[in-house]
């Protein structure tokens, strides 16, 4: 784990443009947190304050249309072999997008982690672009000397399929993922439990799964976990994610688990 820095209480996070990612995503830049001094609003009682940088990373991105060969082309699994780039993500029945699904969720739980004195860097800085690949989302948590990287997607799988489950390397390549990772999945999972989100009924089990193949897993050298918030071609998860307020759910879940584990350090 990384020596604490000093950082100001009140800190904004950043947008980047490279990364980690599960199931499909691409770009790339360097990460360059910036620092806004903020003030808590009048009348409120501002959080605990965490000295701590975290990585989140918004699986796949909302540029893609028109640009396969690039999306396709082979990049380092993290493994020795290779895999494309990224993909383009699931969507509901109804056609809410992933990639819009999870910069949405990253930007509320960006929301909540600076309010707790967190700096946050996020792998891609809006929802318009093609990357970063798969590779480059893994190596973002080293360039940021992050605490935590989470990246955060839902799922696409048969419609009776139901629940998150959280995703860290497996076997482990390093003792960050042997160890911290699992431990920060293990975080994640609980605050998503006592959140009421039900785990998958359909992979993992107990809400964690075990994953080789996941590029922004392998690469990393800092904790890192991919949560799968859901399945959103499950109608009853679809309608919960499809709303600002179940969106808002899931963050707070995400954050709750993040400041966990970064209260355990
Ligand atoms: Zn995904």
């Amino acid at each position: 784990m990384p020596a604490p820095r000093a950082r100001s209480v009140w800190c904004a996070a950043a947008a980047v443009g490279a990364l980690l990612a599960g199931c499909s995503v691409s770009g790339s830049a360097e990460p360059t947190p910036t620092t806004q001094p903020e003030t808590a609003p009048p009348g409120t009682t501002a959080p605990a304050q965490v000295q701590a940088v975290v990585v989140l990373d918004p699986g796949h991105n909302g540029g893609t249309a028109g640009r396969s060969a690039e999306l396709n082309r082979q990049v380092p699994n993290g493994r020795g072999g290779t895999k494309i780039c990224n993909t383009t993500g699931t969507a509901t029945n109804a056609g809410y997008p992933e990639h819009a699904f999870n910069f949405d969720v990253a930007q509320r739980v960006r929301e909540l982690l600076t309010a707790s004195g967190v700096q946050v860097v996020l792998t891609r800085p809006d929802d318009a672009g093609l990357g970063p690949c798969v590779d480059d989302r893994g190596a973002a948590g080293q360039r940021a000397n992050a605490d935590a990287v989470v990246s955060i997607h839902a799922d696409g799988a048969a419609p009776p399929s139901r629940g998150f489950h959280v995703a860290y390397s497996d076997p482990p390549l390093n003792d960050v993922q042997r160890g911290p990772a699992l431990e920060l999945a293990r975080a994640l999972r609980d605050e998503m439990t006592k959140a009421g989100l039900p785990p998958s009924n359909y992979t993992g089990a107990d809400g964690l799964s075990p994953r080789p193949d996941l590029a922004g897993l392998n690469f990393a050298e800092r904790p890192a976990a991919l949560v799968e918030c859901a399945n959103m071609r499950n109608a009853a998860e679809a309608a919960v994610i499809s709303t600002p307020e179940g969106r808002q759910r899931y963050a707070a879940a995400i954050s709750a688990g993040v400041l966990a584990f970064l209260a355990r350090r």
